[in-house]
């Protein structure tokens, strides 16, 4: 299960590490953002479609519009296991 995520690395990442092919058929007509999942899309339309990225990663100069994907970042990026 793929859970698309809004901009950034993460997702390229995540992308190239599972699957290069991933068929994304819903694209937001106002930023062009595309999603494999209409509720996603939907989601990207009521949450942050159009937002700057505000979210700052205090350790780094990343940038993200949700805060999942800063949790995210900050896993994979800054811990160290
Ligand atoms: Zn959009
Ligand atoms: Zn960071």
């Amino acid at each position: 299960m793929i859970v698309p995520t809004a901009v950034g690395s993460d997702r390229l990442m995540k992308q190239i590490l599972q699957q290069p092919q991933t068929v994304k058929p819903f694209q937001c007509e106002t930023c062009g953002a595309s999603y494999s999942m209409q509720k996603n899309l939907s989601s990207h339309k009521r949450k942050e479609c159009g937002r700057e990225a505000n979210l700052q990663c205090p350790l780094c100069p990343m940038k993200t519009k949700r805060k999942g994907n800063l949790k995210r970042h900050m896993l994979f990026v800054h811990t160290k296991l």
